[in-house]
């Protein structure tokens, strides 16, 4: 199952959250997936800054 990396709008705290990509999908447009810290359901995904991998430099 995909890793979600979901950055909490209301206290800032960022954490993981593991689980089916429909299941996600479904979580975000529902705003049912609470934040761990504060229960706050304005969650932000970090998956594309997650995903990105820096190119070689120099
Ligand atoms: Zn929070």
């Amino acid at each position: 199952m995909p890793v979600y990396s979901l950055l909490c709008d209301s206290c800032g705290k960022t954490f993981d959250v593991v689980e089916p990509i429909r299941d996600h999908e479904e979580h975000l447009n529902k705003h049912d997936l609470p934040c761990p810290n504060c229960g706050s359901t304005r969650l932000v995904s970090q998956l594309g800054v997650v995903a990105v991998k820096t190119s070689k430099k120099s």
